[in-house]
């Protein structure tokens, strides 16, 4: 019985302290030190190579360092009967509710404007919107969504969200399934993307999409790079069509110095720093996850692998 931590270019010494302090019989190894892989029955992770623990006959778990769980399930040559586990923790809804929070407000007040005209000693006040009258829209009400969604109710901002199956929630309007993406879309001038990375979803924010926000909408992109066609957000930005987008996820991280949107005017780059998951605060779940497996009782925050989050 033993637990692998894979976590290739990441150092793995926090999990291991918090998992040893959580866990003092635990028998921990991490890849790629030598071990035996027929002992290992659970596996923590964050993007492992691939086809990794197809080599692990007894594996049973698999469970995610954060929130995402695509770097798991992309995987083709992934074990049939592993189960996969995501982070569900209320730091990291709160840490993500609040980043966007401070990204709309700086959108709207204009303070990466002001900063721009400091540096050239321009004094000109512009315009802005209440909270109450800016209309957000949040793609994904799962975890970190529909706390984003909360916080930003909270703030006085007129929210709605999209999601695969409706919701009922107090004082923000659901609209779910395509047939009301567009509708979603018409009344959302900023767009938060919070959707997991999944076939249906790669690549949704696409110009498609974009054409369907009003005139000037602003877009967020906090949940995967790959959610994003690159070149059609360029080029609605620069035919004016959307006012500026925040970006905290890329296709490549860290983002290529070549890249054109560290120096587009309209685009904000922030090192995919939303919300940052501390180990010592999610690895009693991941611990008691580890506890339910040898039980046998069920797991909590369990990956449906068919819908793919
Ligand atoms: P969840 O799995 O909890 O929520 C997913 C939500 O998206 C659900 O509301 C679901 O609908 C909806 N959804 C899924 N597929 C579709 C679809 N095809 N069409 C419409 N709605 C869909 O995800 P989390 O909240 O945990 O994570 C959100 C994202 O944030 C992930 O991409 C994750 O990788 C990213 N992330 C980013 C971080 C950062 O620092 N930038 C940190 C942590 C996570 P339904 O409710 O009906 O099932």
């Amino acid at each position: 019985m033993s637990f692998l931590i894979v976590s290739p270019g990441k150092d793995p010494k926090n999990w291991v302290e918090a998992l040893k302090n959580q866990h003092p019989g635990l028998n921990i190894y991490v890849y790629p030190e030598d071990h035996d892989k027929e002992e290992v029955d659970f596996a923590l992770a964050w993007k492992h190579p691939r086809g990794l623990f197809k080599n692990y006959p007894n594996l049973k778990v698999i469970a995610s360092m954060g929130a995402g769980v695509d770097h798991i399930t992309s995987d083709p040559e992934l074990p049939e009967n592993v189960k996969i586990t995501k982070v569900v923790d209320e730091i990291l809804e709160e840490d993500m509710g609040n980043f966007v929070l401070s990204l709309i407000l700086d959108h709207q007040r204009d303070l990466s404007v002001y900063q721009r005209q400091q540096a050239e000693k321009n004094w000109s006040p512009i315009n802005y919107k209440r909270n109450k009258d800016v209309k957000v829209g949040i793609l994904g009400l799962g975890h970190l969504g529909l706390t984003t969604a909360k916080i930003l109710v909270k703030n006085g901002f007129n929210v709605h969200g999209f999601s695969k199956t409706p919701k009922d929630i107090d004082n923000i309007e659901s609209f779910s399934g395509e047939n009301e993406l567009e509708a979603f879309l018409e009344e959302s001038e900023i767009l938060v993307n919070l959707l997991p990375l999944t076939p249906q979803t790669e690549k949704i924010l696409n110009k498609g999409l974009f054409q369907n926000l009003p005139k000037g909408a602003y877009v967020i992109n906090v949940a995967r790079g790959e959610h994003l066609v690159e070149l059609d957000l360029i080029e609605m930005l620069d035919q004016g069509h959307l006012s500026g987008a925040a970006l905290d996820v890329f296709w490549q991280e860290p983002l290529p110095e070549d890249h054109p949107f560290w120096e587009h005017p309209k685009v904000l780059v922030t090192p995919h720093i939303a919300s940052v998951t501390h180990p010592r605060y999610v690895v009693p779940q991941i611990v008691e996850n580890y506890e339910r497996m040898m039980e046998e009782e069920p797991l909590k925050n369990v990956v449906e692998r068919e819908k793919g989050y």
